[in-house]
């Protein structure tokens, strides 16, 4: 029996991006051999007045987006005069499939083929997605955005943090309950550090995602037990070392010697991660066990 969106809305929204994820044909490697780029996805809910979202204020910068203002903005802007009592953001991250993972595992380089496309249309699809739920809910008569391609989205260069976005998907994922950060910047998930996430704000009430971790980084190894690291040897950049994720070395090497790399050796132009630290990694398809003798992270 199909659910509906006003009675029970977080199982209708679960099964319209399930369903969009195994259905679409834009969730296919075409150029290679038409294999889905993404396996079923995880979904979670976060209420916008969350505090969460006003420590970010303080965690990222000033400039990041609280979603409340995020849609009170839009909803200005689009001269929308609906309620906007209950906001809530609806967070989905889309596992990249075993066979991709498993090619990258065994690159030390620059990323598999596989990898490489899945980063460049599978950002694509991704896209796609957004929209295929913000026109969902729009049918619906509510007013939803997806702040990651909106024009309210942008990059700053901060004094204190560096490059950062005015929205950031990671963190809307780790208020949704769907997983902490990492020693490489990445966000663990019960399906793994392998993926990636989305995001829709919309002037609905949906129940939130209860977060079970103990602490933003308790999925990790390397945090939660002083063990792993693999992470940091699977780095061609030397961008990763036990203080963390240096971005700048990591964007020199994605952006400038990987892209040459592929065009080389794929003949393909792409921008793509390299992701060689999110494959070959315990927690590349799932939250890894730890220790036996690890004390709680
Ligand atoms: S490889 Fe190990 S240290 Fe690196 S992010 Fe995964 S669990 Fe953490
Ligand atoms: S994406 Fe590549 S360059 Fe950046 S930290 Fe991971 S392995 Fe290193």
């Amino acid at each position: 029996m199909k659910c509906s969106l006003s009675q029970q809305p977080e199982r209708f929204l679960e099964e319209a991006i399930t369903l969009f994820v195994s259905e679409s044909e834009a969730n296919r490697l075409t150029m290679i051999d038409g294999s889905p780029m993404f396996d079923e996805p995880l979904v979670g809910f976060a209420d916008a007045d969350d505090p969460i979202f006003s420590d970010y204020k303080t965690i990222i910068g000033g400039f990041h987006w609280r979603p409340r203002d995020l849609l009170e903005h839009y909803a200005g802007d689009e001269g929308y005069e609906g309620d906007l009592t209950h906001i809530s953001v609806i967070c989905w991250i889309i596992p990249i499939a075993r066979e991709t993972i498993k090619s990258n595992a065994e690159q030390t380089r620059f990323p598999s083929l596989r990898w490489a496309h899945t980063r460049d249309a599978g950002e694509k699809f991704n896209v796609l997605l957004r929209q295929h739920i913000v026109g969902l809910l729009g049918d619906e008569g509510l007013l939803a955005i997806a702040p990651m391609d909106s024009r309210f989205f942008q990059m700053i260069m901060d004094e204190r943090v560096g490059w950062a976005s005015s929205w950031s998907e990671r963190h809307a994922m780790y208020a949704a309950g769907l997983g902490t950060f990492s020693l490489n910047d990445a966000l663990i998930t019960p399906r793994g550090i392998a993926h990636r996430c989305g995001s829709v704000v919309v002037n609905m009430k949906l129940k939130p995602t209860p977060r079970t971790y103990e602490n933003f980084r308790a999925n990790c190894l390397f945090y939660n037990s002083g063990t792993c690291g693999d992470c940091i040897e699977r780095c061609p950049a030397g961008a990763l070392s036990e203080e963390g994720h240096d971005k700048s070395k990591c964007s020199i090497y994605v952006y400038q010697q990987c892209i040459e790399g592929l065009r080389e050796e794929y003949k393909i132009d792409v921008t793509t991660g390299c992701g060689l630290c999110q494959a070959g990694v315990p927690c590349s398809r799932r939250i890894p066990k730890r220790p036996s003798t690890a004390k709680g992270g």
